[in-house]
């Protein structure tokens, strides 16, 4: 796409269920504190999934897509953090009010009156987006554009997770997508062992996750050879709750990295005795990005991406939900 364009396309969601449709409108301008970017890339992650198939509901019509690696092509008078020309990030939250109770908490990622990138504001499944400067990143030089888009959801919210998930030694990745394979590598470069659990029988994501360093994988039906230290489930399975319960030793937490899940079956208290933690993770603080990405700068992750053009949205959209894509699935316009 040239700069010189004064349209931009994009792929929108007008009713969940129905396929995204091709749209053309103007570039917008600008408006004080935005910018406005040609995107080079945009990670279709699993959230997408539940906008699109109406498991969550947020503004429509809408473009999807909160993992956007793009050139500010431009900005604001009053936007100091960044120049025309530079390659930014944009992820999942997309703004915030800055006063409510969480707000002033330092809880950003809890407010009440949030922006969320691609689900209440226009995301990056296009040619170009605007976003809020002050909820942008800069990317890290080592990483192509494709390569960095899974970074801004599937790594910083699964890093969000990680952290959530403290100090665990033996820690289990139920769902082995785009998170857990940036997250087994952070992971592992931090010296834990790693435990992937995969849908029962899928051979192909074992040895996927066996490649990138986890001392083992097998079924999430399985029992590990060891109870683990603490558990991330990023697969949309409430089943794996209990599951993750019965395979954590006492005292250890499970998170929750995802933002819906199927219902959790009833289980027996005892399965949560002893200390054990559920808890779920949600959205991402602009101080979660910036530990992020700082840490990018010392740990060499690789992303493994298969990309679609931004025109097979639809395609990239029913891999991801029929498991079919080994790492992330991204657009490129
Ligand atoms: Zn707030
Ligand atoms: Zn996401």
């Amino acid at each position: 796409m040239s700069n010189a364009r004064s349209s931009m396309l994009a792929m929108q969601l007008h009713r969940p269920g129905d396929p995204l449709q091709l749209v053309e409108r103007p570039i917008p301008v600008p408006a004080p504190g935005k910018i406005v970017i040609e995107v080079s890339a945009c990670g279709v992650c699993r959230t997408d999934l539940h906008v699109v198939d109406g498991d969550i509901c947020g503004n429509l019509p809408i473009i999807p897509g909160h993992e956007i690696v793009g050139r500010i092509i431009s900005q604001a008078d009053d936007v100091r953090s960044f120049n025309v020309g530079q390659r930014v990030g944009v992820p999942w939250l997309g703004h915030t009010c800055g006063h409510c109770l969480y707000c002033s908490l330092g809880e950003e990622n809890l407010c009440d009156d949030p922006q969320f990138t691609g689900f209440t504001r226009d995301g990056g499944f296009a040619s170009h987006t605007v976003a809020n400067a002050n909820y942008c990143f800069a990317i890290p030089d080592s990483f192509g554009d494709a390569e960095a888009a899974p970074l801004l959801c599937a790594g910083l919210i699964g890093y969000r997770s990680l952290r959530m998930a403290g100090d665990a030694q033996r820690i289990g990745f139920y769902g082995f997508g785009a998170a857990a394979h940036i997250l087994t590598q952070i992971a592992v470069w931090q010296g834990r062992e790693v435990y992937a659990f995969v849908k029962p029988g899928d051979r192909r994501s074992e040895d996927f996750a066996r490649s990138l360093g986890c001392s083992w994988a097998g079924g999430s039906d399985q029992t590990p050879p060891l109870p683990l230290d603490a558990a991330i489930i990023f697969a949309p399975v409430g089943a794996l709750v209990p599951a993750a319960l019965r395979a954590v030793r006492k005292g250890a937490r499970v998170i929750c990295a995802g933002i819906h899940m199927s219902d959790i079956p009833s289980f027996p208290y005892r399965d949560l005795w002893h200390e054990r933690c559920v808890r779920s993770v949600a959205n991402l603080t602009r101080s979660d990005g910036e530990k992020f990405f700082a840490l990018l700068a010392k740990v060499p992750v690789e992303t493994v991406v298969t990309t679609f053009p931004l025109q097979s949205a639809n395609e990239a959209l029913g891999k991801l939900r029929a498991g079919e894509i080994e790492g992330a699935a991204v657009l490129v316009p």
